[in-house]
């Protein structure tokens, strides 16, 4: 029963991996929205996806480990002390994964947002200035350096870039919490929420 039960998982899985597009695994950025909207149209998400869950998928279908937690306290202190204004979240390209930071004062929905917007610009590959070759020059957990210099490097995306991302986390919370959606907030709305 249980053996039927896995061949049948295993041949959805085929089927649907026949159906990718390869967008998740391309090499150039994407920034279409009509190839964003195909790209999470590939992925595996139900009501009650969580972006623990994405992120692991998303890992898998990269080879690569994402990692997210929050910006850790003595950099929010050292940013703060020197009035530095610090994104709500910053995505750290490392040589053996990629760290997601983002800031934890805000409320549950809102971080869900931001991750899933890093998250978008991780998928659609939009590698920011200079951020493969510094994330190539350090290994291990990221230091206090390389988050500033990707906290730096973050309001360096294109316009393209950032609208893919945030389009990117909109469809995804549209899927994955179909009852939060329904207040006809718009991508655009939602950038100028994160932009606050
Ligand atoms: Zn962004």
């Amino acid at each position: 029963m249980s053996e039927h039960r896995n061949r049948r998982c295993l041949l959805r899985w085929l089927r649907s991996a026949r159906r990718r597009s390869g967008l998740i695994t391309a090499a150039t950025p994407v920034t279409r929205l009509a190839d964003v909207e195909r790209l999470v149209s590939e992925l595996d998400l139900t009501a009650t996806t969580t972006h623990a869950e994405l992120a692991a998928q998303l890992s898998t279908l990269r080879g690569r480990p994402i990692r997210i937690q929050p910006y850790p306290a003595a950099f929010v202190a050292e940013a703060r002390r020197i009035d530095e204004p610090l994104p709500y979240g910053v995505w750290v390209p490392k040589p053996a994964a990629d760290y997601v930071f983002f800031r934890a004062e805000t409320t549950l929905t809102h971080q869900r947002h931001i991750i899933l917007h890093e998250l978008g610009h991780i998928c659609c590959r939009h590698v920011g200035e200079d951020a493969a070759e510094a994330g190539r020059a350090e290994s291990g957990e990221p230091d206090h350096a390389s988050i500033t210099s990707a906290v730096k490097r973050a309001g360096g995306f294109a316009e393209d870039q950032e609208q893919a991302a945030e389009t990117f986390a909109y469809l995804v919370e549209r899927q994955t919490r179909p009852n939060l959606s329904a207040a006809g907030e718009t991508p655009a709305a939602r950038y100028r929420l994160l932009e606050d």
